[in-house]
């Protein structure tokens, strides 16, 4: 289906992107996969190109593009192109926008320019052994002394956790406040600050997902982000963002997977003639075809709107909810028609399907979207509407 949000600009800066990725990525990608980590490099090849957090002012190094669609279009491509274990979203649009926005003149003087050039990789640390979903459950805290907060707890499944040279940690400075939160700037290096083993995971074989502990880190009050017992409410700031991110990736692997099934079912053959002959086989590549179309307008007006400031939590977690459940299907679908061999590692199907598993956990599980939808239509069981 032809997408009507781009002009000429997009669609040179898409292939600009198409080309960085196949040199930069696909000569490295199985090295990559079996080391379960990218090679840090590949930020600063980034940065040299101009995608590290585009968005940011020229007067820090970026490059001042505040039109999402070419966020997108980093996302679409790298699904396509490169490898969803290559963090760029993350580091760029989902960790870069809270120093962006949050920090103060000093911080943004002193972090953005190392985060633009793929100097200093960023991670943010919400999720913890005892509370992920509920993230006012955290049990990692800070206390104030003097000109620092000394902080103490642990955190887990953190991407870019052992590339990552500063993370956004979420700690609780208010003891008996479940919203008493405070984001704090924890970089690679300060004493009491140490990252476990890089996790062995089902999916995104490249990229590094890492516990971190902390044990006294005195973090300098200058590495606090605005008002440090407000972060839960900049947490949830920050999220429709995060879930527009993952949609947007969701619907490109999506898209990715039917593509590469598209040419293994006109070459494979079976009782004297291609798959892509049998009923089933179209049948099921026009209804992938179908949802993949419908859940891309869905996303394409996301951004559009997201563009003019109108994307509501609730229209980004239907979003995310749509396009992780659209690529749930798909990859499994395209997987099937592969048969035995989809079940290979040589087929990148296999890790298409692998990858695709933790969309609908990560960013807000499902059931979080469900919840975050349903309490917009008035059905909150918290104030007795339900
Ligand atoms: C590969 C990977 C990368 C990650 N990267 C990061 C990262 O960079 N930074 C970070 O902070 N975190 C990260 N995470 C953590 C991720 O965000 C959490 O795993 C996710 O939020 C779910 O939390 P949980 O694992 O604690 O599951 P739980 O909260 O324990 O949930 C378990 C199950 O219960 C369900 N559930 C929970 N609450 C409710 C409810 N109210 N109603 C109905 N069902 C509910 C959930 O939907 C889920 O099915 C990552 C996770 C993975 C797997």
């Amino acid at each position: 289906m032809h997408r009507n949000i781009f002009e000429e600009d997009h669609d040179i800066f898409r292939d600009s992107v198409a080309k960085f990725l196949q040199a930069e990525v696909t000569p490295h990608l199985e090295r990559w996969l079996e080391a379960g980590i990218i090679d840090r490099e590949l930020f600063l090849k980034a940065g040299d190109q101009g995608y590290c957090l585009m968005w940011a002012d020229e007067a820090y190094g970026g490059m001042g593009v505040h039109d999402f669609r070419f966020e997108q279009i980093l996302i679409e491509e790298n699904a396509l192109h490169g490898d969803a274990g290559f963090g760029l979203g993350l580091h760029s649009r989902l960790c870069g926008p809270y120093i962006g926005q949050l920090g103060n003149e000093e911080q943004k003087q002193r972090l953005l320019p190392g985060c633009i050039s793929g100097e200093t990789i960023l991670g943010i640390a919400m999720t913890e052994p005892g509370a992920g979903s509920d993230v006012a459950g955290i049990r990692t805290h800070a206390q104030e002394q003097d000109d620092h907060w000394v902080l103490n707890g642990s955190k887990t499944y953190i991407s870019n956790g052992i590339n990552g040279d500063l993370f956004i940690v979420a700690a609780r400075t208010v003891p008996d406040h479940p919203h008493g939160i405070g984001l704090f700037l924890v970089e690679r290096g300060m004493d009491g600050f140490t990252r476990g083993r890089n996790l062995k995971k089902l999916g995104l074989k490249a990229q590094d997902t890492a516990e971190l502990f902390f044990d006294n880190v005195q973090v300098p009050k200058a590495n606090v982000l605005g008002d440090p017992r407000k972060g839960f409410y900049y947490l949830m700031q920050f999220l429709a963002e995060e879930r527009l991110i993952v949609a947007c990736g969701c619907v490109a692997a999506a898209e990715a997977a039917l593509r590469m099934t598209l040419d293994y079912v006109r070459e494979r053959r079976a009782f004297g003639r291609a798959i892509a002959e049998f009923q089933n086989t179209r049948f099921k590549l026009a209804e992938m075809r179908t949802r993949i179309d419908a859940a891309q307008v869905f996303i394409d007006r996301c951004v559009m709107d997201h563009n003019e400031g109108k994307l509501t939590a609730e229209v980004a977690a239907e979003a995310k909810l749509f396009a992780s459940e659209v690529e749930a299907l798909v990859t499994d679908e395209c997987l099937q028609l592969h048969g035995g061999a989809g079940y290979m590692d040589e087929y990148p199907i296999s890790r298409l399907y692998a990858n695709a598993r933790v969309s609908r956990i990560y960013a807000g599980s499902s059931e979080i979207m469900k919840e975050i939808i349903a309490r917009s239509m008035g059905l909150d069981p918290r104030r007795g509407a339900a």
